[in-house]
């Protein structure tokens, strides 16, 4: 370990990965950063994963785009294509910041004077900060004029957040992660929290290690199973199955918790006509766990002091994630196990800021702290609020910054989603709802979009495309106008992570070239379409735009100042007062449905959209690894990272191998109903026969290649973990 005193400077901040949140210290040296030590914040204590620790020089990768880039006239858009270094000069050419925001905005601009607002689109991202997705949701509502904004949430956790805002009124955690502490039992499905919230896991392996029993309900073996009391490897895409047997044991056996259901549920007696076929005997030919396995686990769940359950995407990456989570709801509130310490609700949420950017409005049908773009009330106040006139409900004259802007009149209608978008890019030339033109700030979709063939030819489709970044991404490759950002140590910014915990990162690092502060660039093209807006201060005005964010997410972070967080780094929400500590654990008198009561909705078992056949025997699973993150655009430019993962690798159970004439190591080409990928075979014994696995992070074998686009009714996420595949030998991959 280097001594402090070799460094420039140590400068305090987040973690840009994932949800986890692990509070670290950059230790720059020579501009760039040397080394990281993790800080002892509430959801770390210290610790960090391999992704926390070392992958941090994607920062200063000599890939970083630092000109803006403008298309060059004539050059054709390829969907079919992968950015490569040597070709971005033949494509794009340099322009300078002022021709590049003119052309950027002119463009959508023209777009809607000739098409109307609806051919407009923005897609935010939940790797920046939460004062860049409210600024981004407010260009998109107020300066394009409609809902069509939307960013990854829409493909992790929506049908999870629909759900729970159903069920209990609120789309975040019930308890934090490290709430785990003080459970008996800990109830973790469709989550590989070694690999995806490896910090978070380390806090469950510490409660198995004081004799909580953890369950661990995933048709792949995961990392934190040698830790658990009873593994239940269920048959893929049958959770419904598999917690409706839960409950119905819980019911039968008459270990309900009758206070709490007739003091704080609804609608008990239809969950309990809906399960009383779903006995475990009935269900477990369908999830192929045995039934009395299904009875103890439901023993346990209920008569624990404390039980808590933890999910993620296996739960709500499908087309009836919503009923998937409608059901972890429902087994919570008829055993009582929710509203007090080691109990609960948590969907652990996958990047860094996906809960915050959700809390600051950049989905369609929300605006800024979850009121709906379809209630007058919630608009009419927004209407004044960002129009520069005083808030309605006692809250004061709006900031500042706000005063200038002109008249602000909402769009009622909530806008299309991240899949949708795309299908409307492709719509017919008639259709007065045509996406025609897009920002898009920080995401990916021609890497993380489901059938990516089809996503990308839709991004190559629109007139008008900008894309603001920090490389030259799949995405930017389509763009015709590329904006170069800033990375997330060269940003003085406030994330929220999975545990609702509000915490601010500091820039450790300037920028290189031209590269420019997301925030400092969404003003600009703000200014360019004539929304007045005035954020003083340094950094872009991050501290103004924090505040009036605040204002209008008062309800819950509205005693978490600007100067607060300076001082106290991490504050967790519902926090109304500067005196107020902030609650981590919620619903503990009532929950935040209209009548205080959670509203129980009923599921019934449904297979998945495409389950395998004779021609497309296999069921593929897509996700993530432990040294790779989402699309892999920082992490494969993560020396470190990228040495221990560098290539696209498919997992597959030894004995599929073996029957298909296949071994460990072997290029093998796998092949769905939209399109093909081929990489390397690896042998892993815990993928169950008849599935395959793959990341979904390497541009070189896109794993969403392969995806279903279909979409969760309610939530509209497509179903990622659950599409027919057929495997086969390749020469090489
Ligand atoms: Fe970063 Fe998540 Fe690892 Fe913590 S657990 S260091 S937040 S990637």
């Amino acid at each position: 370990t280097l001594g402090s005193q070799q460094f420039d400077a140590k400068v305090d901040s987040v973690c840009p990965f994932c949800g986890v949140g692990c509070l670290v210290t950059y230790n720059v040296r020579d501009g760039a950063i040397a080394s990281v030590d993790g800080r002892d914040g509430p959801a770390n204590h210290g610790r960090l994963c391999v992704k926390g620790r070392f992958g941090f020089d994607y920062a200063s990768h000599p890939q970083r785009l630092t000109k803006p880039l403008i298309r060059r006239q004539g050059v054709a858009k390829d969907p079919a294509s992968v950015p490569t270094p040597d070709d971005v000069s033949a494509v794009f050419r340099e322009a300078t910041w002022d021709e590049a925001l003119d052309v950027a905005a002119n463009g959508w601009r023209r777009l809607a004077q000739r098409h109307g607002p609806m051919a407009l689109a923005g897609f935010g991202s939940a790797k920046g900060s939460n004062e860049e997705a409210y600024l981004f949701q407010k260009l998109v509502r107020t300066g394009f004029g409609n809902n069509n904004v939307d960013h990854c949430t829409r493909l992790c956790h929506a049908s999870s957040v629909a759900a729970l805002l159903e069920g209990v009124g609120s789309g975040a955690v019930s308890n934090p992660v490290g709430d785990v502490e003080h459970a008996d039992l800990i109830f973790v499905i469709g989550a590989n929290p070694t690999q995806n919230h490896p910090v978070a896991a380390t806090w469950m392996k510490n409660a198995a290690e004081r004799g909580a029993r953890i369950v661990v309900a995933d048709p792949r073996r995961t990392g934190l199973a040698p830790y658990a009391w009873r593994v239940l490897p269920f048959n893929a895409d049958t959770d419904v199955a598999l917690l409706n047997a839960l409950i119905h044991v819980v019911i039968d056996e008459g270990l309900v918790d009758r206070d709490f259901i007739e003091q704080r549920v609804d609608n008990f007696d239809a969950l309990a006509a809906a399960v009383a076929t779903a006995s475990p005997e009935a269900m477990a030919p369908i999830c192929g766990i045995d039934a009395e396995t299904l009875r103890e686990v439901a023993r346990a769940f209920a008569t624990a002091k404390g039980a808590m359950i933890l999910w993620g995407m296996g739960v709500s990456q499908h087309v009836h994630g919503t009923d998937n989570a409608r059901c972890l709801i429902a087994l919570c509130a008829v055993t009582g196990q929710i509203g007090k310490p080691g109990s609960g609700l948590h969907p652990l949420r996958g990047q860094n800021n996906v809960q915050g950017a959700s809390d600051a409005g950049l989905i369609p049908m929300m605006l800024p702290n979850y009121q709906r773009v379809d209630d007058a009330a919630a608009r009419g106040w927004f209407e004044r609020f960002w129009g520069g006139g005083a808030g309605t409900d006692g809250r004061g004259p709006v900031h500042a910054a706000v005063a200038a802007a002109p008249g602000v009149a909402l769009d009622p209608r909530p806008g299309y989603t991240v899949v949708e978008i795309m299908w409307k890019a492709l719509a017919d030339d008639a259709d007065p709802h045509k996406v025609r033109g897009m920002y898009i700030m920080g995401e990916n979709p021609a890497m993380s979009d489901p059938d990516l063939n089809h996503a990308r030819g839709a991004l190559a489709a629109l007139e008008h495309l900008v894309v603001q970044d920090i490389f030259m991404t799949e995405t930017a490759w389509l763009a015709d106008v590329v904006l170069p950002a800033s990375a997330w140590p060269e940003k003085t910014g406030t994330v929220t992570n999975t545990d609702r915990m509000v915490q601010l990162g500091r820039r450790a690092l300037a920028m290189p070239g031209d590269a420019r502060l997301d925030l400092w660039i969404i003003q600009q093209l703000a200014a360019r379409l004539g929304l007045g807006w005035h954020y003083p201060g340094p950094d872009a005005g991050v501290a103004a735009v924090y505040d009036e964010m605040r204002q209008a997410m008062h309800g819950a972070i509205g005693g978490i100042t600007w100067n607060r967080l300076e001082r106290e780094g991490s504050v967790t929400y519902p926090c109304l007062s500067e005196a107020d500590p902030g609650r981590p654990i919620v619903f503990d008198d009532r929950f935040a449905t209209p009548n205080g009561r959670i509203r129980l909705v009923p599921a019934s078992f449904v297979p998945g959209a495409e389950p395998p056949d004779v021609d497309y025997p296999f069921v593929l699973i897509t996700g993530r690894q432990l040294e790779h993150w989402h699309t892999g655009s920082m992490t494969r430019r993560a020396s470190v990272l990228d040495a221990l993962e560098p290539a696209p690798t498919a997992s597959m159970h030894g004995a599929d191998m073996a029957a298909l004439g296949l071994a460990p190591g072997d290029a093998a080409t796998l092949e769905s109903r939209r399109g093909s990928v081929t990489l390397q075979l690896r042998r892993d014994d815990g993928t169950p026969r008849g599935a395959v696995f793959v990341p979904f992070a390497y541009w070189e074998a896109a794993a969403n290649l392969l995806t279903n686009p279909a979409l969760d009714p309610t939530a509209k996420i497509p179903e990622f973990k659950y599409c027919a595949i057929r495997v086969g030998a390749a020469a090489q991959w």
